[in-house]
């Protein structure tokens, strides 16, 4: 019976660490927060950044923008 719960919390275990594998922790580095989701990979002024869902897509909503003001202005 031991054994049994052993397994199971092993189980538990292996399916967390997949769990989390897949959505590493790391720091946007747009707001600074640490957080657990699939991060972006993003270059701002010539510098790799790493961002978070949100953050980049904001940041991608404004350089649209932008875009588009070029465009108007280009
Ligand atoms: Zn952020």
């Amino acid at each position: 019976m031991k054994k049994l719960i052993a397994c199971l919390l092993l189980a538990a275990l292996i399916l967390t660490c997949f769990a989390a594998c897949g959505k590493k922790e790391f720091t946007c580095d747009i707001c600074g927060r640490t957080v657990r989701e699939k991060p972006h990979k993003t270059e701002i002024l010539g510098e790799e950044a790493v961002l978070r869902e949100r953050c980049y897509k904001e940041i991608k909503e404004m350089r649209d923008g932008f875009n588009d003001l070029a465009g108007t202005f280009g």
